[in-house]
C-alpha cells in the first residue's frame, strides 16, 4: 500500500501535520519519529508563551496529548529512525534504519535543528536547569538577575542584547578577541552598559545543585580560573539542522537547501521538489518557536490534502 502522506519527524510540526492531514480526510499517513513524539521542547522545564496555556506546565506536560489527539483521528506512528528518503516518478521511498522500506505519495518532513553544545563540563546534566540554548523561550526566568551567554556569532550577540534588556547583567563569553557579527550588532554591544565582554575565555564548568545553575567557571587564555555566580547560562554555539533524512546516496539534496543547511520553502511550506514540504525549526526563516512550527505543519498538511486528491483523481 502507498500511503497518501509520509510524515517525518514527530515534534510539534510533525505532529501537528498528522492531526491536520487525518482529520482533512487522508486515511493512510504514517508519523515516522525516532525517539517518543513531541520534539525538543520535551527539554524544557517550563513553556509560557505557548498561546492558552496560562498554568506552569513543562515541555513535557504540553506535548503529551498531542500524538492521543492525531491518534483518534487515525495517524499511524511508527518508532523508527527514517535514514533517506528518495522520489521516482510521483512515489516517494521512505527508507527506515531497520533496511525496510515504506512508499509515499506526498512527505511532510519536520526533522528539526541541534543546538551545538560547547562542550564543557555539567553542560549536558544542567540543560534545561539553567543552560538553555532559547532567550526567547527563557529569558524571562532571570528578570532582574545576572546570566552568562557564551558565543561570538550573530546568534550569540543579538541574544546577549535580547537578554540585556530583561536581565539586570549579561556577561557574554567569547573564545577569541573579535567577533563573528555584523558591525552595526558588534557596535550595540560595546554601547549596552550591562554587557560585560570576557574575551579570549571559554567556559570551564557550570555547576549548581538540584534547584538549577549556581554558577560558571571560565578559564582564559593565560588558564587563569574566573568564578561567575549566575542562575543562567544561555550557549549559543551554532545550530545544525536535521537534514540527514533528505541527503541522496551521490551526496546531492532531494531538494533546494541553504548554504547552512536549512530546507527551502515557499510560504506554503512547499520544497523545489512537488509533494515535499518541509516545516518547523528546519525551514529557512524559522522563527524556531513550538507555536510557528505547529503552523507550519497545519500549513503543509492542507497543501498535501489538495496535492493527493489531485495526483489521485
Ligand atoms: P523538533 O521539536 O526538533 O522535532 C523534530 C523531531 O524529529 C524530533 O522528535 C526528532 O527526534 C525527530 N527526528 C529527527 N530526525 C529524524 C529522523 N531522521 N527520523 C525520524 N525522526 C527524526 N519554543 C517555544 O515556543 N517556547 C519555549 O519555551 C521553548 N523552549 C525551549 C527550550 C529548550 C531547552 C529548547 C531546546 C527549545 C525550546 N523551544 C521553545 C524551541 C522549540 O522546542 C522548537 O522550536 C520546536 O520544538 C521545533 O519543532 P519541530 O517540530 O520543528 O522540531
Ligand atoms: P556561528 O556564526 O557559527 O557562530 C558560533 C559562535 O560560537 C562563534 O563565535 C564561535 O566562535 C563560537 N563557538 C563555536 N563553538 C564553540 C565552543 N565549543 N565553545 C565556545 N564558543 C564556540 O553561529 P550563529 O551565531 O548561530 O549564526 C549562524 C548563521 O546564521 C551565521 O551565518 C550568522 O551570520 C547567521 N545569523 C544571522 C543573523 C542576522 O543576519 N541578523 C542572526 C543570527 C544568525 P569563533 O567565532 O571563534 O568560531
Amino acid at each position: 500500500m502507498v500511503l497518501d502522506c509520509a510524515i517525518i519527524g514527530g515534534g510539534p510540526a510533525g505532529l501537528t501535520a498528522g492531526l491536520y492531514t487525518t482529520r482533512g480526510g487522508l486515511e493512510n499517513v504514517t508519523m515516522f519519529e525516532k525517539g517518543m513524539p513531541g520534539g525538543q521542547i520535551m527539554n524544557s522545564s517550563e513553556i509560557e508563551n505557548y498561546p492558552g496555556v496560562t498554568g506552569e506546565i513543562t515541555g513535557m506536560d504540553l506535548m503529551m496529548p498531542w500524538p492521543k489527539q492525531c491518534q483518534k483521528f487515525g495517524l499511524k506512528h511508527e518508532m523508527i529512525e527514517v535514514t533517506r528518503v528518495s522520489k521516482d516518478g510521483d512515489i516517494f521511498t521512505i527508507h527506515k534504519a531497520d533496511g525496510t522500506v515504506d512508499e509515499a505519495y506526498s512527505v511532510i518532513i519536520g526533522t528539526g535543528s541541534s543546538p551545538r553544545r560547547a562542550g564543557f563540563k555539567g553542560e549536558d546534566e544542567f540543560f534545561g536547569k539553567g543552560v538553555s540554548t532559547c532567550a526567547t523561550c527563557d529569558g524571562f526566568f532571570y528578570k532582574g538577575k545576572e546570566v552568562v551567554v557564551v558565543g561570538g556569532g550573530d546568534t550569540a550577540l543579538e541574544e546577549a542584547l535580547y537578554l540585556a534588556k530583561i536581565c539586570s547583567k549579561v556577561y557574554l563569553i567569547h573564545r577569541r578577541d573579535t567577533f563573528r557579527s555584523a558591525p552595526n550588532t558588534i557596535a550595540r554591544i560595546e554601547r549596552t552598559e550591562n554587557i560585560e565582554l570576557v574575551l579570549n575565555s571559554v567556559p570551564d564548568e557550570v555547576y549548581g545543585d538540584k534547584m538549577g545553575v549556581n554558577g560558571l567557571k571560565v578559564k582564559n587564555k593565560d588558564g587563569e580560573i574566573r568564578d561567575i555566580v549566575v542562575p543562567g547560562v544561555f550557549t549559543f554555539v551554532g545550530n545544525d539542522v536535521n537534514n540527514e533524512a533528505l541527503m541522496q546516496e551521490d551526496g546531492s539534496f532531494l531538494c533546494e537547501i541553504s548554504k547552512t543547511g536549512e530546507v527551502i520553502v515557499d510560504i506554503s511550506m512547499k520544497t523545489s521538489t512537488p509533494g515535499l514540504y518541509a516545516t518547523g525549526d528546519m525551514r529557512i526563516a524559522a522563527p524556531k518557536q513550538v507555536v510557528s512550527a505547529a503552523g507550519d505543519g497545519a500549513v503543509a498538511a492542507l497543501q498535501v490534502i489538495s496535492y493527493v486528491d489531485e495526483l489521485l483523481n
